[in-house]
C-alpha cells in the first residue's frame, strides 16, 4: 500500500472562486481519506494532496463540479511526500499573475430561498441570504483573489454565528464571502425622495409594498444598480414612469414573484422557463398573454413583453409581499447609465421615483439587466450584463493580450488573454458624458479584475465615436483600427471557434465604411486577418443623415425617388409630410450620404406599408414590420436581381421598393407585404452568398450585425442557407448586435500584432 502514497500538486482555473469550490475539495478529499491543502492563490486554485489513489481523486475533481464551477485548465505534477496528517484549506495568497476568475451575480438559490421563508431560520425573510452556490460576486469584487476583504462585505464584521459557518467546511456557508445575517450583515431601509428614513427595518417591505399598490415609484436598489418599480398593472402610474423617465415607447421589463406568475404573463416554452429559472435570472423576451392584465402602456406596439423572476431575497419579499408583477426598470434617465450608489441614485432619481428602498451594501461594477430571446431554436442574447459578466468567451489560439474598445451603440470592451477573451457588461450608447463614464470605469474595473496589461488597443474605424478617441487618448499603447462589418465577421467566427475564412452577411443600421460611407448591408469574404467586400445591397441615399435614422418615412420618400426615378406614385403615408424638401435634398445630393444599411431598408419599407413614421428608440420601425408578418402566409417573394458593378455585387432595392409601393397603392395589407419583404431580402441575400461560392469554393457563412435580433431573417436565412448545403454560424453567447463587435475588434488585433507588427 505504501507504494502507491504520493503527494501532486494541482493547479485549477476557470471559474473557481466564489462558488463553493474549496468546500468541494475539502469534503472530496476527506470521503478519499486524503491529506494535504487546499488555497486561493492569484495563479489559480492550488491543491496539495497526499495519500492513496489520487487518480480516483483528479476525476472526481474534474467531474463532479459545484453548479457553478468551470474548469478552463488543470495542471498536475507529482512532489514530495510532506506527511500531512489532515486535510486543510490554506489562507489565500496572491502570487504572481492572476488568472482565477470571478463568477458572475448569481441568483438566490433554492436552498437559501427556503431559508428565506422559514419562520425558523435565524435568516427568516433576511433581504440579504446568500451561500456559496448564490449571491452577488461581480458586481462587489474590487480585485481578486475574490476574499471577504476584496469585496464589498469588508465593512461588515462576522457575529459568531456566521463566523462559525463560514469557518465549518461541512457548511453550505463555508468561505461564502458575502455571508450575512440580521446581526451581522447589511440592512435595508426606506427613504423618500429627500433622503429621509420613513421605515425602520422591520417594516420596509411591508410599506414599500404598499406605496407601489397606492401607485408610488419606488427606486429599489439591487446587484447591479437601482431599479425603478411600479405596479405592472397600474396604467397612469407606468404613464408617470415613463413620463419622469423621459422614455417614451420603448418597452418596460416586468419582473414576476415566481415561476407561475410569469406564465400567466407570457406563453413560455421550456427553454424560456429554463433561462428564467436560471442563475443569470435575465429578462426574457417571450410572447404575452393578451389577458395578463399587464397596462398598455408597459410594452405598447409590440406582441412581446420582457420578463424576469425576482433574483434577489429582497425582490422575493418584495414581490410576494406586493402579489402582482412590477416593472423593473433601469434607475437612469433614458440613455444613461444606470445608478449604483445610494446618494447617487438619490441625486439623479429624485425627479422620477417617490421613494428609496435602498441598502448599506455597496456596488462596485454597475450592470444592466441581460436581455435574452428565443430565437432560430435557442436562447440568445439581446443584451449580455449581469448574470453572465464576466465569465469568458473561449477563443481559438494564444497570444498577445489586447483590449478592444468596441463602436458606440449598445457598447461592450473585451479583453483578450491567451485562449479567453472577456467581453465587459452592456456599456450603453456611448454617446454622452455619463455613459462615456461608465465606458471608461467598465475599462478600468476589468483590467483590475484581470491584471491585463495589453499590448494593443483596437477600436472601430469611424473617427468620431468617443471609443474611438478615447483609443486615440490613451497614449500608452499602440492602437489599431478595424472595420465595423469585419469586426461582426470576426467576433462571429471567434465565438464559433471557427478560424475562417468564411463568407459573411452582415445586416445592421450603420458602420463606417472603408470608403467613408456608411455601410450596414455586407456581404464580405475574411477571416482574422482581413476581408474583401465582395457586395452589399444597393446604396441609397440618406437624406439628412442621421435625421433620417430617426424618421423612417424620410428614408421612405429618399428610396421611392430612387426607385422610381422622381415620378412617385401616390401613397397614403405620403399624406402627412412635405416631401418637397427630401427630394430637393435626394437629387441635389445635399446632405444625402449614400448607404447599404439593412436597418434603413426596413425603415423605409415600414414606412411606406403604413407603419411608423418616426421612431421613439433604435430599430422600432424594423420590429414593427418583422411582428406585423406573424407567421403564417405562403405569399410569394418579389421579383427580385443582383446587380455586378466593377465585380462588386449588388442586391437591387430598386426594383424591390417599386414592387412593394404597387402592393401598397393597390391595398395590400402590410402583414402580406411584410412577408413578402423578409422573403425576398432572404432569397436574394442566399442568392448573393452563391455568387461568392462559385467565386470562392467558401461554403462557411457567418451571420451578424444588429438586424438578425430579427427572428424572421435569422431563421430564414439559416433554413435557406442549410438547405443549400452552407455551413451556418450564429452568434449564441453574444449578441448580434455592436455588442459582440469588441470581441472581433480584439481577435482581428491580436492576429494583426502576431503578422510582424510587433
Ligand atoms: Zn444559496
Ligand atoms: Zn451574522
Ligand atoms: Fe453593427
Amino acid at each position: 500500500m505504501a507504494d502507491n502514497l504520493q503527494r501532486r500538486r494541482i493547479v485549477v482555473n476557470g471559474i473557481v472562486q466564489g462558488v463553493g469550490f474549496r468546500p468541494f475539495v475539502y469534503n472530496l478529499a476527506r470521503r478519499y481519506g486524503l491529506v494535504g491543502t487546499v488555497s486561493n492563490t492569484s495563479a489559480g486554485v492550488e491543491i496539495e494532496i497526499e495519500g492513496i489513489d489520487l487518480d480516483r481523486f483528479e476525476n472526481s475533481l474534474k467531474n463532479d463540479l459545484p453548479p457553478q464551477a468551470v474548469l478552463s485548465s488543470f495542471a498536475t505534477e507529482v512532489i514530495p511526500l510532506r506527511n500531512y496528517t489532515e486535510f486543510s484549506i490554506g489562507l489565500s495568497r496572491g502570487v504572481g499573475r492572476v488568472s482565477t476568475q470571478i463568477a458572475p451575480d448569481l441568483a438566490v438559490c433554492p436552498d437559501c430561498l427556503r431559508e428565506l421563508f422559514d419562520p425558523d431560520d435565524r435568516r427568516y425573510l433576511y433581504p440579504f441570504i446568500n451561500c456559496t452556490n448564490c449571491g452577488p460576486r461581480y458586481s462587489i469584487v474590487t480585485g481578486i483573489p475574490y476574499d471577504r476583504e476584496k469585496t464589498a462585505m469588508r465593512r461588515f464584521e462576522m457575529c459568531d454565528d456566521c463566523r462559525a459557518e463560514y469557518e465549518d467546511p461541512a457548511d453550505r456557508r463555508f468561505h461564502a464571502q458575502p455571508n450575512g445575517c440580521p446581526e451581522c450583515g447589511p440592512r435595508i431601509s426606506l427613504c423618500g425622495s429627500d433622503g429621509r428614513e420613513i421605515a425602520g427595518a422591520e417594516q420596509v417591505v411591508a410599506r414599500a409594498a404598499g406605496l407601489l399598490r397606492d401607485g408610488g415609484i419606488l427606486a429599489v436598489k439591487g446587484l447591479g444598480g437601482f431599479h425603478l418599480a411600479c405596479d405592472a398593472r397600474n396604467e397612469e402610474t407606468v404613464r408617470l414612469l415613463r413620463h419622469r423617465k423621459n422614455r417614451e415607447e420603448k418597452p418596460l421589463a416586468v419582473m414576476a414573484a415566481d415561476l407561475e406568475m410569469a406564465r400567466r404573463l407570457c406563453r413560455l416554452d421550456r427553454d424560456e422557463e429554463g433561462a428564467l429559472l436560471s442563475p443569470a435570472a435575465p429578462i426574457v423576451v417571450a410572447a404575452a398573454r393578451g389577458d395578463n392584465g399587464i397596462a398598455p402602456s408597459v410594452a405598447p406596439f409590440t406582441d412581446k413583453l420582457g420578463v424576469m423572476v425576482s433574483y434577489t431575497p429582497l425582490h422575493h419579499l418584495l414581490l410576494r409581499e406586493f402579489g402582482g408583477p412590477l416593472v423593473m426598470t433601469s434607475g437612469n434617465l433614458s440613455e444613461e447609465p444606470i445608478c449604483i450608489d445610494n446618494r447617487e441614485a438619490l441625486a439623479r432619481l429624485a425627479g422620477i421615483a417617490d421613494y428609496f428602498l435602498v441598502h448599506d451594501r455597496d456596488i462596485y461594477m454597475r450592470g444592466d439587466d441581460s436581455v435574452v430571446m428565443k430565437m432560430a431554436g435557442r436562447i440568445r442574447p439581446l443584451r449580455r450584463s449581469r448574470g453572465y459578466v464576466p465569465r469568458p468567451i473561449p477563443v481559438n489560439g494564444d497570444g498577445p493580450r489586447v483590449l478592444a474598445v468596441g463602436g458606440e451603440l449598445k457598447n461592450t470592451v473585451c479583453l483578450l488573454k491567451e485562449n479567453q477573451a472577456f467581453p465587459s457588461q452592456h456599456l450603453g450608447d456611448i454617446k454622452n458624458l455619463e455613459a462615456f463614464g461608465f465606458f471608461k470605469e467598465g475599462i478600468h474595473h476589468l483590467q483590475e479584475i484581470f491584471e491585463v496589461e495589453p499590448e494593443l488597443v483596437v477600436h472601430d474605424l469611424h473617427p468620431d465615436y468617443l471609443s474611438t478617441r478615447w483609443a486615440g487618448e490613451q497614449g500608452i499603447l499602440p492602437v489599431l483600427a478595424v472595420q465595423h462589418h469585419h469586426a461582426h465577421l470576426a467576433s462571429c467566427l471567434a465565438e464559433n471557434r471557427h478560424d475562417g475564412p468564411a463568407i459573411g452577411i452582415i445586416l445592421d443600421g450603420s458602420g463606417y465604411g472603408q470608403d467613408g460611407t456608411v455601410w450596414g448591408g455586407e456581404i464580405l469574404v475574411g477571416d482574422f486577418s482581413g476581408f474583401t467586400r465582395y457586395g452589399c445591397l444597393e446604396p441609397m441615399p440618406l437624406p439628412g443623415g442621421d435625421a433620417a435614422v430617426k424618421a423612417p418615412w424620410r428614408t421612405a420618400v429618399a428610396y421611392l425617388d430612387m426607385a422610381f426615378e422622381g415620378n412617385l406614385p401616390e401613397l397614403p403615408f405620403m399624406a402627412d409630410h412635405d416631401l418637397g424638401p427630401i427630394r430637393e435634398m435626394v437629387r441635389k445630393n445635399i446632405n444625402s450620404p449614400l448607404t447599404s444599411s439593412c436597418g434603413r431598408l426596413f425603415d423605409a419599407v415600414a414606412a411606406m406599408s403604413g407603419g411608423r413614421q418616426t421612431i421613439a428608440y433604435e430599430g422600432q420601425a424594423a420590429i414593427e414590420l418583422m411582428e406585423a408578418a406573424g407567421r403564417g402566409g405562403k405569399e410569394p417573394a418579389y421579383r427580385w436581381d443582383i446587380i455586378s458593378i466593377d465585380d462588386i455585387l449588388y442586391p437591387g432595392l430598386r426594383a424591390l421598393i417599386r414592387q412593394v409601393a404597387e402592393d401598397v397603392a393597390s391595398g395590400i395589407s402590410q402583414a402580406i407585404i411584410s412577408r413578402r419583404f423578409h422573403r425576398t431580402l432572404i432569397e436574394m441575400l442566399v442568392g448573393a452568398a452563391e455568387r461568392v461560392r462559385e467565386q470562392t469554393g467558401l461554403d462557411t457563412v457567418v451571420l451578424s450585425g444588429g438586424s438578425f435580433n430579427n427572428y424572421l431573417l435569422l431563421e430564414g436565412l439559416i433554413g435557406h442557407l442549410e438547405g443549400k448545403g452552407y455551413n451556418v454560424l450564429v452568434h449564441r453567447q453574444l449578441p448580434a448586435g455592436d455588442g459582440c463587435l469588441s470581441l472581433g475588434q480584439a481577435v482581428i488585433g491580436r492576429s494583426w500584432l502576431l503578422n510582424n507588427h510587433r
